[in-house]
């Protein structure tokens, strides 16, 4: 399966240390932030609830 950070957009190579998680508002949506956005602090939207977050 194909993983695309959340915030840039970029497709997450295997050895990248990105970070998934379920979104934290409504729990339907599985977040993946790619390492780079992750360190700058990019924020990330919510495509299911619009929830915005560090
Ligand atoms: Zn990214
Ligand atoms: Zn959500």
């Amino acid at each position: 399966m194909k993983y695309v950070c959340i915030s840039c957009n970029a497709e997450i190579t295997p050895r990248e240390h990105a970070t998934r998680f379920l979104c934290p508002n409504c729990g339907k949506v599985e977040i993946v932030r790619c390492e780079k956005c992750r360190k700058l602090s990019n924020p990330y939207k919510c495509p299911e609830c619009g929830f915005e977050g560090p």
